[in-house]
């Protein structure tokens, strides 16, 4: 079995529900996906869009897998999660309804056309390392180091933790 780490984000909604649902019944369907097991997951996080400003905020979180899919038949399980909500790609960075990416596999390093891991922006981004370093901080990334040490180098990014009770 392999232990592996997905980013979750959402900033669009199907009808009834809001962006945070989405990312609430996604950790669950992880949870269900063929030989995977969800062992943990982060708290909810609000994040300032990245790339293109003119979108809502997203929500994000980071969920931990316990797998005996390969890396790539992972990557094809969340891309059709993706679909099942219903994603569309109108073009680069634009809202979306569910962005699902494997972030770490074991310490398996990949560099194909169709999948990259260790993500390869995973290091420098808050809304990934805050919701990462809450349920592995002492993950070490190979080339940067320990994920709570780069979570606090995030900080300034506007990325907040949700309450509970807020969602
Ligand atoms: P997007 O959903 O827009 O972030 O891009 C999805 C595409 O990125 C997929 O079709 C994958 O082939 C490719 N990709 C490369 N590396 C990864 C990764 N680590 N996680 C998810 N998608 C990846």
């Amino acid at each position: 079995m392999a232990r592996a780490f997905i980013a979750l984000g959402s900033n669009l909604s199907n009808p009834g529900r809001q962006p945070a649902d989405e990312v609430r019944l996604a950790l669950r369907e992880l949870d269900t996906l063929t030989d995977t097991r969800l062992l943990s997951h982060s708290s909810l996080y609000r994040t300032a869009p990245v790339g293109y400003d003119n979108q809502p905020d997203f929500i994000n979180a980071v969920a931990e897998l316990e797998t005996s899919l390969s890396p790539l038949a992972l990557l094809h399980a969340i891309l059709a999660l993706e679909n099942q909500h219903g994603r569309e790609r109108p073009f680069p960075n634009a809202p979306r309804v569910l962005d699902l990416d494997v972030l770490l596999y074991d310490q398996v390093s990949i560099s194909s056309p169709e999948l990259t891991v260790p993500h390869p922006r995973m290091h420098e981004r808050g809304f990934v390392l805050l919701p990462l370093a809450e349920i592995a901080p002492e993950l070490a990334l190979a080339a940067h180091g320990k994920v709570s040490t780069l979570a606090v180098q995030c900080a300034d990014q506007g990325v907040e933790k949700l309450e509970e009770n807020a969602l």
